[in-house]
């Protein structure tokens, strides 16, 4: 259990009914999802469950077609057309991907301060203040005049996450964030994801690190064909899994 995760209040992600199709593939069907303020959920499922899809519909990356889904008070409607619920939740939302998306030809500092620059019009120095606070609490500081491809990959996905924090963001959304590093820079990674989730930052994260997501997860989420299957405290889905599918997913990967 998170000791810092204090459930309270509306619920920052509340999901209803959602379904999401790609043509005739049907990929989300009926989830029902409520992320609390401070909660950490960590979603679990076999490649192609719908996983990407899910998280990427809770900042509006992907449109779906039937059900409600409101985060932070702002109203994602179907076959969303750009609202200015969407542009609020994109600010209000951060989002750390595999491939750490950095901005190549900008140097990892100029990468944190771009977004609070240029979408909240903060001066350069409060700007630079705050970039500089942030690289030195993912412990990349010293990096800061270099560019993305003189990284490792572990400092870049920390300076990804040091870029989605610029914003501060009321959700962080994380898919995969360790699955393109190679293994010694998974840690380092893991760290700076526990550090946030131990100061309460509210935290959507697909993982296959199962160790990390039993340590970390107040809630587990099983998907399995784009259907929330099972869900429950790690250890209820980890030591004791109820549906079938579960069991012989976790059979595969523990
Ligand atoms: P996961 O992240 O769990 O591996 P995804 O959410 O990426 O799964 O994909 C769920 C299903 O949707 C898969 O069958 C995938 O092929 C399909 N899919 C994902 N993105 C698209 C897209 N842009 N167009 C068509 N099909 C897609
Ligand atoms: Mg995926």
């Amino acid at each position: 259990m998170n000791p810092a995760s204090h459930a309270q209040g509306e619920p920052i992600v509340r999901i209803d009914k959602l379904n999401k199709h790609f043509g005739s593939l049907h990929v989300l069907k009926n989830i029902d999802l409520e992320v609390a303020q401070g909660e950490v959920v960590v979603v679990i499922g076999a490649s192609g469950s719908g996983k990407s899809t899910l998280i990427r519909c809770v900042n509006g990356l992907e449109e779906f077609q039937q059900g409600a889904l409101r985060v932070d008070g702002n109203d994602l409607k179907p076959d969303g057309k750009a609202s200015q619920a969407l542009q609020t939740i994109r600010t209000e939302v951060g989002m750390v991907f595999q491939q750490f998306n950095l901005f190549p030809h900008l140097s990892v500092r100029d990468n944190v301060t771009l977004a609070p620059m240029k979408v909240r019009g903060e001066s350069r120095d409060k700007a630079e203040a705050t970039a500089e606070r942030l690289l030195d609490r993912v412990g990349i500081k010293d990096q800061a005049d270099k560019y993305p491809t003189q990284l490792s990959g572990g400092q870049q996905q920390r300076v990804a996450l040091a870029r989605a924090l610029a914003m501060e963001p009321r959700l962080m959304l994380f898919d995969e964030p360790t699955s393109a590093l190679d293994p010694e820079m998974i840690g380092e990674v893991l760290d700076a994801m526990r550090e946030l989730a131990r100061e309460g930052m509210t935290m959507m994260i697909v993982t296959h690190e199962m160790g990390f997501a039993r340590e970390v997860a107040d809630r587990v989420i099983y998907i399995h064909k784009g259907e929330i299957v099972e869900q429950g405290k790690p250890e209820e889905v980890f030591d004791n899994p109820q549906n079938e599918r579960t069991q012989s997913f976790l059979a595969r990967v523990l």
